[in-house]
């Protein structure tokens, strides 16, 4: 399958035309960028480990009955997925406070959040990916009153399932970004589950193993998406004989 026209270049993923109707392909770089572009690097093979995990995600949701965009692998850091009109919403669940809501609100880093709680942010990077609530979302005509409760409802099943699963690896699932699409009159899961996108710490020493190693240079980021690869790895193996 080949790559058409480039339609969209975000900070670590470009996408391009398919030859196929209601398809597009989504090219996972070697680029790294924290603080809204500030920060920015280069890693040999971080496309490939990112979007090795994502669809490894999308497709353990979708057998747990989360609707995604993936389609298929065209290679390791290459996937197709289906064209759909992105909301532009940055949906965050958290399960323990850490980064923004630790210096925005009165929590503490580590401090268990119990019922999980989920923020929107407005996705735009001009105005700082503001944080809406209901009804700014509602008054901006991005979601209905029933599609951001069914969102939420998703993004609650979701956070259950990848926090039960990275427990299993004695990972803690901290936080994660996720964003949704329409796709017809469906609404889909779309973008990327990948350590660029969570937070992740041993369950033990606390250790990241996310995009907060490149963030405030906690040590090898490589060395750390590399572990979680592994580890998903050596899970597939014992799960997916
Ligand atoms: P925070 O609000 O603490 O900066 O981020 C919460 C979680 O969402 C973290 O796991 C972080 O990596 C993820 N996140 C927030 N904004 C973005 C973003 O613009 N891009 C990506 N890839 N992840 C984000």
């Amino acid at each position: 399958m080949e790559k058409g026209e480039l339609i969209y270049m975000g900070k670590a993923k470009s996408l391009y035309a398919s030859e196929k109707d209601g398809e597009l392909i989504s090219c996972f770089r070697d680029d790294m960028t924290a603080f809204n572009g500030e920060k920015k690097d280069t890693f040999s093979g971080k496309g490939a480990y990112n979007a090795t995990v994502s669809a490894f995600f999308f497709d353990y949701l979708e057998k747990n009955g989360v609707k995604t965009h993936f389609v298929k692998m065209l290679d390791e850091s290459t996937m197709v997925v289906k064209k759909m009109t992105m909301i532009p919403l940055e949906i965050i669940a958290r399960n323990v406070a850490a980064g923004s809501i630790t210096k925005k609100l009165p929590f503490t880093e580590g401090q268990l959040l119990n019922p999980p709680v989920i923020v929107t942010d407005y996705k735009d990077d001009s105005r700082g990916d503001p944080s809406l609530n209901d009804d700014l979302i509602l008054a901006l005509g991005l979601l209905t009153k029933d599609e951001l409760l069914a969102l939420k409802e998703t993004t609650l099943k979701i956070n259950r399932l990848l926090y039960d699963f990275f427990d299993e690896l004695d990972l803690i699932l901290v936080d994660f970004k996720i964003e949704f699409g329409r796709y017809g009159d469906l609404i889909l899961l779309g973008d990327e589950i990948s350590m660029d996108s969570m937070r992740l710490w041993d369950k033990d020493t606390k250790e990241s193993f996310d995009k907060d190693v490149y963030r405030y240079n906690k040590g090898n980021v490589m060395d750390a998406y590399g572990k979680i690869v592994a580890k998903i790895e050596e899970w597939k193996k014992e799960h997916l004989k």
